[in-house]
């Protein structure tokens, strides 16, 4: 009999025939191809992922908080789920910070030119105005917009009252249990189209980041990237090993899928269908990994922090702006926070970044001078976004007594 290729091999195949022709496709000057006629099936594929992300999130996390048959338990689930995102995410700057002023301070970081910088932020209305509206007034709205953290505010309503109407709300429970059944067929098939996904996506970027810019930028690339490897290497395979009770080497083995996906798509919310996959390889529990790991998709952003700390102390240094230690801390504070206020879409981070600068009074102008790389710095962000939801998941599990 033919042994089946698995998926994170499909997907690994895939990854590297992308670069191979990606880089041909670059020698060649056939960019214009990649873009016109490789990139839109890679599109079509996100597309299908963005389709079907509320649903996912939505039925997955109703479902998640019924099988847990208690608001107590689901209540026990969030706060560990919630504490070990805030602790990992401030960890995650922390890490972020030091690498940055390694780099700044023995020169390595380019200064360009910030009258280059040509960026339109988006105005931010505050702490206290962005919890506001977290809570929607119409649920229709909110998945039309895909509003994710509405979605889950959503979720958790109807999940509670669900339980709480008992023996009344059998009808509503089969409902959701049913519709569930039925995402879970349609993400396994949208899954299985990954490697397509994958390989159209990196001959597209491969062929098409501009080399200059790249170079001139490289150093603050290479600073972002050892950040998130650090802290993949030390947080997750600490967690993996103290908490979920795993050696790191099967822990990330098991998450490699999902993060490649990630690498590739530039979007924890797309990557979902595959980190639950990978979560209940590693014998994370459903009902928990159902809760968690969309949570995660929306809230949970360690590289996107890491990635506001190395831009915000770049483009400070750009600005001739010194960051004092308690500057630093104001970093720390407004990238965890910019950070769950990301969403697990493309190039959101980079966004957020704005809420960070305008706290430090830098020019959100300057975003500019770091835009034509951004999906470099988010493939290593969303992929170390992912990472942690997955390792959250199976840590919770470990607490809550429930590894299979
Ligand atoms: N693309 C990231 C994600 O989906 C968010 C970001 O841009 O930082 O996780």
């Amino acid at each position: 009999m033919k042994k089946k290729v698995s998926l994170p091999m499909q997907i690994l195949i895939a990854l590297v025939l992308g670069i191979v022709v990606g880089l041909i496709c670059s020698a060649a000057g056939w960019k214009d191809f990649t873009a016109n006629y490789l990139k839109p099936f890679g599109d079509i594929f996100v597309n299908l992922l963005k389709f079907i992300v509320v649903p996912v999130v939505l039925f997955s996390m109703i479902d998640g908080i019924l099988s847990m048959n208690d608001m107590r338990k689901v209540g026990s689930v969030g706060i560990k789920t919630v504490a070990y995102f805030m602790v990992t995410t401030a960890i995650a700057c922390v890490i972020g910070l030091v690498f940055a002023n390694v780099f700044n301070g023995a020169g390595l970081f380019p200064i360009l030119d910030p009258n280059q910088a040509e960026y339109e932020a988006k105005e931010f209305g505050g702490f206290m105005s962005t919890l506001v509206s977290i809570f929607p007034t119409n649920m229709w709205k909110s998945f039309t917009d895909a509003n994710m953290l509405q979605v889950i505010v959503i979720s958790l309503f109807f999940g509670g009252s669900i339980l709480a109407a008992g023996e009344k709300a059998k009808l509503c429970r089969d409902i959701v249990g049913s519709f569930y059944s039925v995402i879970e067929k349609l993400m396994a098939f949208v899954i299985s189209l990954a490697p397509i996904g994958v390989f159209t996506y990196m001959a597209w970027v491969v062929a098409t980041q501009g080399s200059e810019i790249l170079v001139s930028l490289l150093l603050v690339i290479v600073c972002a990237y050892l950040g998130y490897i650090v802290h993949a290497i030390v947080v997750y395979s600490l967690s993996a090993k103290i908490f979920a009770g795993m050696s790191p080497v099967k822990f990330f083995k098991g998450a490699f899928a999902a993060m490649v996906f990630a690498f590739t798509s530039t979007s924890s919310a797309a990557t979902l269908p595959v980190s639950k996959e990978c979560a209940a390889e590693l014998g994370a529990e459903d009902d928990i990994a159902s809760f968690v790991l969309p949570l995660g998709s929306t809230i949970n952003m360690d590289g996107t922090a890491i990635y506001q700390c190395v831009a915000t102390v770049f483009l400070a240094s750009c600005a001739n702006i010194h960051l004092t230690i308690g500057q630093m801390v104001i970093v720390v504070v407004t990238a965890t926070l910019a950070s769950i206020g990301t969403a697990g879409v493309s190039g959101a981070g980079m966004i957020m970044l704005a809420m960070v600068l305008e706290t430090l009074s830098i020019p959100v102008a300057y975003i500019g001078l770091i835009v034509a790389v951004d999906r470099i710095f988010d493939m290593g962000r969303t992929c170390l976004n992912v990472t942690g939801d997955i390792s959250c998941s199976l840590c919770v599990t470990q607490w809550e007594g429930k590894k299979k």
